[in-house]
């Protein structure tokens, strides 16, 4: 371990509030291994809208917390009792704590030995496509699998998740509504195989979505932006249809009356993508399905930006004010 420092630099909140409160530190302790523990020296980690649910405090976390994560990089270190990793080999992990230079996680987490042979661009897919991949996988696998020539609504359709879905979805022969805010956004969605396009700054989305579907509405709508949509989503659902509501993009959606589901026997569902890595062959079944889409590039994650850990706080207001699209990575130093 003797190369490795005892400080580094990290992204980390002592505080919940605003984008203020995010803070690039460089003498934060590196974390020590222990037992079955791998310490990973970081080289991409993704941007994810999560961040900002722990930095407003809409999820509770204890401080000071260093934000992150997913990310790619190198085991470093390993504990006495590591069995399945040694120093040198190249990991990608799905943990907490990936906005910093080093990350310790336990051999028997969410942690994906990666092949030899990546290119550091399968790399940056890989870094950028854990949450959102796995999410999208897991979504369209366990939280809804739609019928193929179903029609289902995807939300924020040009977005991190998003995109993702699309691309799924429309491989599996599902025909996708494309909701997002911009044509430029709705264009992206159409690249990446939507059918049908709603602009929600100037468009109906109810009204729309039951015109593209002969009144009937969707089989499924999987809706990350949460308060705002709520309603909208309650009504383009079809009877027995089922509402996949996983994000809080514009807020949590509040506390609603089960009845409403009544009328047209809906199901609703609020998954998060942990309740389906539980256990070590579910981590390996997505995971390793994850890294064959991506490097069959049958998945193309489509990063469009990419900056040093220390800008973190830039991406993630550009995240949140709606000016992004596709993924956001982090360079994390050397
Ligand atoms: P995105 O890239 O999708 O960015 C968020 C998008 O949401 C925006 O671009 C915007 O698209 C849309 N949006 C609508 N209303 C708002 C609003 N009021 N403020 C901000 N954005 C808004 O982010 P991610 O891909 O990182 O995440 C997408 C969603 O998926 C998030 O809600 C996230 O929490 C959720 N998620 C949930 C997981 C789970 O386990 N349940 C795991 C991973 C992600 P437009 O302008 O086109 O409307």
């Amino acid at each position: 371990m003797s190369d490795i420092p005892t400080e580094q630099k990290v992204v980390l909140i002592r505080e919940t509030g605003g984008p203020e409160v995010l803070r690039y530190e460089e003498d934060y302790p590196v974390p020590e291994v222990r037992g079955s523990d791998i310490l990973i020296k970081n080289r991409y980690a993704g941007v994810n809208f999560i961040e900002t649910y722990f930095r407003t405090g809409l999820y509770p976390c204890e401080k000071p917390y260093v934000l992150g994560r997913e990310a790619v990089g190198v085991v470093a270190a390993i504990g006495a009792d590591v069995r399945r990793f040694k120093v040198g080999d190249r990991v990608a992990c799905l943990s907490s704590g990936t906005f910093a230079q080093y990350t310790a996680v336990s051999e028997k987490s969410n942690v994906l030995k990666l092949p030899d042979d990546i290119q550091d661009g399968e790399l940056q897919a890989v870094a950028g496509s854990l949450v959102n991949g796995l999410t999208a996988l897991t979504l369209v696998d366990e939280a809804y699998k739609p019928q193929v020539g179903e029609i289902v609504l995807v939300y924020a359709a040009a977005g991190g998740v998003g995109q993702l879905l699309i691309q799924l979805l429309h491989a599996r022969s599902v025909r996708v509504i494309a909701v997002a805010s911009t044509d430029e956004k709705l264009q992206i969605a159409k690249s990446r195989g939507a059918e049908f396009l709603i602009n929600s700054s100037r468009e109906d989305i109810v009204a729309k979505v039951l015109e593209f579907t002969d009144g009937e509405g969707v089989g499924a709508s999987y809706d990350s932006v949460g308060k705002d949509t709520f309603e909208t989503t309650l009504q383009s659902v079809k009877r027995k249809g089922t509402i996949v509501s996983f994000g809080n993009a514009s807020g949590a959606v509040p506390p609603f009356s089960i009845q409403r589901l009544t009328p047209k026997n809906l199901k609703i569902l609020r998954p998060q993508l942990y309740g389906y890595l539980a256990t070590r062959e579910e981590w390996e079944y997505y995971s390793s399905k994850l890294l064959h889409l991506i490097r069959s590039k049958k998945l193309i994650i489509n990063i469009t930006n990419l900056s040093p850990l220390e800008e973190f706080k830039r991406l993630t207001q550009l995240l949140e004010s709606r000016q992004t699209t596709g993924k956001l990575l982090l360079a994390i130093p050397d």
